[in-house]
């Protein structure tokens, strides 16, 4: 039977469900004033993996997934200096309740999508307030909760057992979210049940305490307890969960009903994207929408998860997520060959290994890697094909791969099942030029053919295969090979990070293009992820235009890493890096090149930065030895790259990231020099006009928290720089120049 880790006990337990044969299941469900994002769907995935592991070896199961539509998304919001889409949406007249349906509608779709299974119950918070106020009133009367001002608190020192799923008998941090210490509570540990409604607050319901709002975590005990019951086998949720919600909701439940909540506490680690926490700031937060139109199919994403043990934090990249989709496209091409089969009577004995390999890897704390690997074995294996079809099948109630919906999508047209007939008295006649320009033909028309040992295969392409005709694309700068050691071709190259804003990259472009024309030179544009049409007028350029390139990649990468793929493709002597929202108005090149036969300077360009003591860069150098230059236009030797290094792929975000960079040349000995004649013209820079203050702060300090790590003690490399370096700042800010973009 079904073993799991159990956050409660910190072992793997055996599931022994309250009643035999019946598992009650509740998960932590969505927070409906935003998208839920492929993080979050792969913590409902790994509940749906339970479930179907549980119903798939006969336990039914009762599953309820709660909707949080209510609660800390006031504070959160004040807290987060307003989230911009429900702020739009409430400018536009729309209700909460309007907000809420319509980002659950989105989140049931992508259950949908994903082939999980929908729970039984999807009970909203709102809707179950009384039962928060019963399950509160409970606590008061038995003591483990007081009322204060007009807010009741749970009190933790009531409840012995407080900690024991999270081991933390810390304060209470409201919701999650920092707040200076209540003066209400009795003990800072203490945690809000219900708190009364401040004036003018309009989301509030009446209670014996008066009007006012119920904290979040009772919200899952009291809808629990309602579809549940008082004690109930496993409850799931995210890493994050464990402390305080859950935590809280053990103190809650236990305190009110005397008795186990759950038997088994089951935490999915967390999805990290391109190696780093999902934040919206850092443009790496994808939700299953951008999958879908990257070409992706839902499944994938299902299946990539299947790759890595629910334990396990799993990093997301676009290079994995192909290679699932290629191999779930392969396991479907051998489902609809083998459905094409005749039926056998019986199978041979080893399919019985198969299966009991299979079942004890997901029994086994849900090894879905190894069950997977298992189904791999079992498709290659030598067994007959219809044995390994009925096993996938098996297999694929636990996996929801959805195997046994495929050969509805596989069905050619006429047409091509003719032009197919045709290439194959081409092929039998030996004409095999006019046999490739049908199967081209086939091809063109939006068909995959393959030829295998056991004839030609034709199936429509996937959207992805589609997508993937338009233009290459790369996942990462590892795919992208390095000409570095390769001889230049010509004295200069521009390079280009695009993202988006298609007309500052073209008055860009145009401006280069003008006033290059008498040099040897080439542009390098890296169409970093745009959703735009840059990456088709891009490649229209790339089509008429001389010495020009462009590498396309198939999601947003960092900064860092989109700069790197340029610098790795660069055959410029030269290279010249150039934001979008810089203009050129003249010659820029004679004095870059002039500049940069000085072998003793390293970067060149015409806004320049000084600082006193690292902490703060001023725009100041007309002319002259600067500590950095910015990265509206910074100009270096090719040839010096190699020694100098790539930028830094933690830099996600543009800013900074100029000023480290030029720190590395600055470690090489090499001099850093400005000159702001330069005839350049800098316009606004869309991407940091369109944040608010809170995520420029939070970025700027960001990325300036990561060059103070590396270069914080190198006063050695400033031109001023004799100054002691404080060590006791907090306040880091780093480089003041772009408040010069308005
Ligand atoms: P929320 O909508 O924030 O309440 O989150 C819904 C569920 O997703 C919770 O169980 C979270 O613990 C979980 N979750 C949040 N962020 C991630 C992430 N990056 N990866 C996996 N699960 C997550
Ligand atoms: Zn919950």
């Amino acid at each position: 039977m079904l073993r799991l880790y159990n956050t409660l006990t910190k072992q793997v337990d055996e599931v022994k469900t309250v009643e035999p044969g019946k598992a009650r299941m509740y998960t932590c469900g969505p927070t409906v004033y935003r998208y839920a994002h492929i993080g979050n769907l792969r913590t409902y995935l790994m509940a749906d993996w339970i479930r179907r592991a549980l119903s798939a070896q006969g336990v039914e199961v009762l599953h309820i997934k709660n909707i949080t539509d209510v609660g800390h998304m006031r504070q959160e919001l004040v807290e987060s200096g307003g989230d911009k889409m429900i702020l739009s949406a409430l400018a536009e007249g729309k209700s909460v309740q309007e907000i809420a349906q319509f980002y659950a509608h989105s989140f049931h779709r992508d259950e949908a999508r994903m082939n999980i299974l929908p729970a039984h119950v999807f009970p909203w918070a709102t809707q179950h307030v009384p039962e928060m106020v019963g399950l509160v009133q409970r606590l008061l009367d038995n003591g483990m909760a007081y009322l204060a001002g007009d807010n009741v608190y749970f009190s933790v020192a009531q409840f012995e057992d407080y900690g024991k799923l999270s081991r933390n008998v810390g304060g209470d941090l409201l919701e999650g979210v920092r707040v200076e210490a209540d003066p209400l509570k009795h003990d800072p540990r203490d945690f809000t049940l219900w708190k009364a409604a401040e004036p003018g607050r309009d989301l509030k319901w009446d209670s014996p305490w008066g009007p006012g709002f119920p904290g979040w975590h009772i919200e899952c005990s009291a809808m629990a307890h309602k579809y549940l019951g008082e004690e109930f086998d496993i409850h799931t949720g995210g890493v994050d969960n464990v402390f305080p919600h859950h935590e809280d909701e053990i103190a809650q439940s236990e305190g009110a009903f005397g008795r186990q909540h759950v038997r088994y506490w089951v935490h999915g680690q967390h999805l990290l994207a391109d190696g780093a926490k999902m934040s919206k700031s850092a443009g790496n937060v994808f939700l299953l929408d951008d999958l879908v139109a990257r070409g992706f199919d839902p499944l994938a994403f299902r299946y990539l998860c299947l790759t890595v043990r629910y334990r396990h934090r799993m990093n997301f990249t676009f290079t994995a997520l192909k290679a699932s989709e290629r191999a779930l496209t392969s396991l479907r091409q051998r489902i609809w060959e083998w459905k094409n089969l005749e039926p056998l009577a019986s199978f041979p004995p080893q399919v019985q290994e198969y299966r009991q390999r299979f079942w004890d890897s997901v029994n086994s704390d849900l090894d879905l890697p190894n069950a997977l690997a298992v189904t791999w074995d079992a498709a290659r294996s030598d067994l007959p094909d219809q044995a390994k079809l009925a096993l996938l099948q098996e297999f694929d109630q636990v996996l929801g791969l959805d195997l046994d919906q495929v050969p509805a999508s596989y069905r050619v047209s006429a047409t091509v099942a003719d032009t197919l007939r045709q290439r194959r008295d081409m092929r039998q006649e030996r004409q095999f030029a006019t046999a490739d320009s049908l199967r081209s033909e086939a091809q063109a028309s939006g068909y995959k053919v393959e030829d295998t040992r056991a004839g030609t295969r034709v199936r429509p392409k996937t959207s992805l295969e589609q997508q993937e005709d338009r233009w290459h694309s790369v996942s990462s700068p590892r795919e992208v090979p390095s000409f570095l050691d390769r001889p230049a071709e010509y004295d200069f190259t521009f390079l280009i990070n695009a993202h988006d804003y298609l007309e500052d990259l073209q008055r860009c472009v145009d401006s280069i293009l003008r006033y290059s024309r008498s040099y040897r030179s080439e542009i390098v544009v890296v169409d970093n992820g745009s959703a735009d049409d840059t990456g088709q007028w891009l490649e229209e350029m790339q089509a008429r235009t001389p010495h020009f390139r462009v590498i396309h990649c198939d999601h947003v990468l960092g900064d860092a890493a989109g700069k790197n793929i340029g610098l790795k493709q660069c055959l410029g002597k030269t290279v010249v890096l150039m934001d979008t929202s810089t203009e050129v108005v003249g010659d820029i090149l004679s004095a870059v090149g002039g500049k940069l036969k000085d072998p003793t300077i390293g970067v060149f360009g015409p806004y320049g930065l000084l600082t006193q003591d690292l902490q703060h860069f001023h725009e100041e150098v007309a002319q002259g030895e600067a500590d950095a230059v910015q990265g509206y236009c910074m100009a270096f030797r090719r040839a010096d790259i190699n020694q100098v290094g790539l930028m830094r792929e933690c830099f996600r975000f543009y800013r900074n990231l100029d000023i480290d960079y030029c720190f590395q040349f600055k470690d090489r000995g090499l001099r850093v020099v400005a000159d702001g004649r330069l005839p350049l013209v800098r316009h606004e820079h869309r991407q940091w006009a369109e944040l608010d203050q809170a995520q420029r702060d939070e970025l700027s300090r960001k990325n300036f928290g990561r060059f103070l790590r590396r270069w914080g003690r190198r006063n050695d490399l400033l031109i001023n720089g004799h100054g002691q370096h404080d060590h006791g700042h907090d306040h880091d800010h780093g480089h003041d120049h772009d408040h010069h973009h308005h």
